[in-house]
């Protein structure tokens, strides 16, 4: 038996009718228990079309012997199922059923990331969740759920977006933060485009008064940059996008090999600075983060504007 987290949001049509349904045909399937639900509670659409309905949105805790995949397969039998018989009514999907954790299991295929990878700072995905479950532990970020919270609660709502390219970082913010209305922090460093150890180390200070600078005024920022805790004198972000750079062929960003040196990969040390910057970002303990690959930079400004309106308090 394995103890699971999900979500629950509808937005079409009698919505609390639809939440009780989804949570009664889970009930109903071989290998899974409904252990708790949280209430339903109102919550105002972040991202997707606009004009949208009002959500209700909440969690339950679930005892399952099904494995991730099985049970994500049911929960989109389930969401099928009432999906498509108001589909003829409504038009359009009415439910959305997300697993958010499965024990401390952690599942990255194309089909099914676990932990959730939003989970951690959607105010009306956290909300729900303490009410049934604020001691479970995010086995990625090493907080607790409630810690989750507090933290998008305390800190001003900001995202620093880390990425090796500056100018990837900077336009995902810049576009991100101009979709939510928020404030853009273009980085005050003065380099290339490829960002390297040394050149962050030199330009903390700058980053830094940058930081302070905008937490003065500013109840809602974006950084083109991340600076590395700890430098005390900046403000932490609610969470940092890692924008990760796979240097595939044919991607444009690919830095240029060096053929003046024959035989040394010049883009060498740049992998490894994207590499380890992601492995700093990710670093248990430090709070939340969202890996975005740079291959579309408009859809990750869509993530960063979205995630900017999930941290919103209702
Ligand atoms: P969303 O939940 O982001 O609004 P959908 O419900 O349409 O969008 O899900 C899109 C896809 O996300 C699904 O086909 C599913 O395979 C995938 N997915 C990946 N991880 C998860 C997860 N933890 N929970 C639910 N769906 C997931
Ligand atoms: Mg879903």
């Amino acid at each position: 038996m394995t103890t699971c987290l999900m979500s629950l949001g509808a937005n079409l049509g009698d919505r609390s009718r639809t939440l009780n349904a989804a949570i009664a045909s889970l009930e109903q399937v071989d290998g899974i228990h409904v252990l708790a639900h949280s209430r339903w509670s109102e919550t105002t659409p972040a991202g997707g079309p606009p004009h949208q309905a009002d959500f209700l949105n909440g969690a339950a805790r679930l005892e399952t012997t099904l494995s991730p995949t099985a049970l994500l397969d049911q929960l989109h039998q389930v969401e099928n199922a009432l999906g498509r018989r108001r589909e003829v009514r409504w038009g359009a999907r009415s439910i959305d059923l997300d697993l958010l954790l499965y024990d401390d299991v952690i599942v990255a295929t194309p089909q099914l990331t676990v932990p959730h990878p939003r989970l951690a700072f959607r105010r009306f995905v956290l909300a729900p969740c303490l009410e049934i479950a604020p001691e479970w532990v995010h086995p990625l970020i090493g907080w607790s759920l409630e810690e989750c919270f507090e933290h998008l609660q305390k800190t001003p709502r900001s995202i620093a977006v880390a990425c090796c390219s500056a100018e990837s970082a900077n336009t995902v913010a810049r576009l991100g933060a101009q979709q939510a209305g928020a404030f853009f922090i273009a980085d005050p460093a003065v380099a290339g485009n490829w960002r390297d150890a040394e050149n962050d180390l030199a330009s903390a200070p700058r980053r830094a008064t940058a930081l302070a600078d905008a937490a003065v005024e500013q109840t809602e920022w974006v950084s083109g940059f991340w600076l590395e805790p700890p430098f005390a004198a900046a403000p932490r972000p609610t969470f940092v996008v890692w924008l990760d750079e796979p240097f595939s062929d044919g991607n444009p960003s690919t830095p240029p090999e060096d053929t003046s040196v024959s035989g040394v990969d010049s883009s060498a040390p740049l992998r490894k600075y994207n590499r380890d910057l992601g492995r700093r970002v990710m670093q248990r303990g430090r709070g939340p983060w969202l890996q975005l690959p740079t291959a579309d930079l408009t859809q990750a400004a869509n993530e960063v504007a979205a995630a900017l309106l999930a941290m919103r308090p209702q």
